[in-house]
């Protein structure tokens, strides 16, 4: 590379940028790390690692879900096949108290320090909120202090501070994609609603979760904008999906994002949020296969979720706790987060 290359390389310029001052890169920066060749990626991901350990150190968040309610949901969201509008093989269905407490418990024996419930919904009833109290009552009551956070769609002020009430810790709202895809992806709600829900969460106390689904369709251009918009959000917590193209569903068809693409789109991510948890969550296996996820941990990531993702099997939490032992990425413990 001559001198003059060399002072306009995106690189080189995030490595002071990020690493050295802990400024995310801005959406024209983002898309030079999205378009960066191949034969970069490698350097590309050393640093993620590398901002990833200074801005939030080698713990690993580890996290588990459960899907209180699945399928049915009245929304349209294009990816989505618990959506009731699309011909998908999921039915709907309730999970009993007694499961939830059981599959807390499960996920706590993990190592795991969150327990996300989510419902597939536009937003809770009185029934699903009366259901989630009664949730976490019980899993107090069976003695696990695992953080719990919830994932119930759009809320109202009432609900948020109902949630609040209950102890939920962290809300899980996802933007999905870029605010000018968005109504590509959805017709039934905007994102403006979503992010005002996610207002509410963060003014009421609780800790902010939010990400989306890469591969959707949208352009480079809309990933780095994406990225620079859940940077404004600042989130505690990003979760990275990458499509699942469902069967059923409108995108049933949509090509897989590849193995590379996806871990240059997870390192420009880190270069846009240096401190965020970047969670791994839906799609890994499919894109990055067994090892990318290995990868993707020296890349950026810095939690991932355990288990099944909701109607997708994940691969067995064994063998992601296995994985980190092997990078000596210690599992962040439950009192350091209280
Ligand atoms: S609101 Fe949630 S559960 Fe409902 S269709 Fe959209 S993503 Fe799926």
């Amino acid at each position: 590379m001559t001198a003059a290359a060399e002072k306009t390389d995106i690189l080189k310029i995030a490595r002071e940028q990020v690493l050295e001052r802990g400024v995310g890169l801005s959406q024209e920066q983002l898309v030079q790390v999205l378009t960066l060749e191949d034969d970069r990626l490698e350097e590309l991901l050393g640093l993620a690692h590398e901002v990833r350990m200074r801005w939030c150190g080698p713990e690993v968040e580890v996290e588990g879900i459960v899907s209180l309610k699945t399928g049915g949901c009245p929304e349209d969201c294009h990816f989505c096949s618990q959506s009731g509008r699309f011909p998908t093989p999921v039915r709907s269905a309730w999970l009993d108290i007694p499961g939830l407490v059981k599959a807390a418990r499960q996920t706590k024996d993990t190592g795991a320090t969150e327990f996300c419930i989510v419902a597939a919904v536009r937003g809770p009833d009185k029934r699903l909120l009366s259901q989630v109290r009664d949730g976490i009552k019980a899993i107090r009551e069976d003695g696990n202090d695992i953080q719990i956070a919830c994932s119930l769609g759009m809320l109202t002020q009432e609900q948020v501070d109902e949630l609040v009430d209950m102890g939920c810790h962290r809300y899980n709202h996802n933007l999905e994609t870029a605010r000018s895809h968005f109504p590509n992806v959805v017709t039934t709600h905007s994102w403006d609603e979503r992010w005002e829900t996610l207002q509410m969460v963060r003014a009421a106390g609780m800790e902010v979760c939010s990400g989306g689904i890469i591969g959707m369709g949208e352009s480079i251009e809309q990933r780095a904008e994406f990225a620079v918009q859940l940077a404004e959000l600042e989130p505690d917590e990003v979760p990275m999906n990458f499509l699942i193209p469902n069967p059923g569903t409108p995108y049933e068809n949509y090509p897989i994002v590849e193995g590379a693409e996806a871990l240059r789109t997870v390192a420009a991510f880190r270069l846009a949020m240096p401190r965020t948890m970047l969670r791994f969550a839906g799609g890994r296996e499919l894109t990055l296969g067994d090892l990318g996820a290995e990868q993707g941990m020296l890349g950026g990531i810095n939690a991932i979720i355990v288990g099944n993702y909701l109607t997708n099997l994940g691969r067995p939490a064994s063998q992601d706790l296995e994985m980190l032992a092997d990078l000596k990425m210690p599992i962040k413990a439950l009192n350091e987060t209280l």
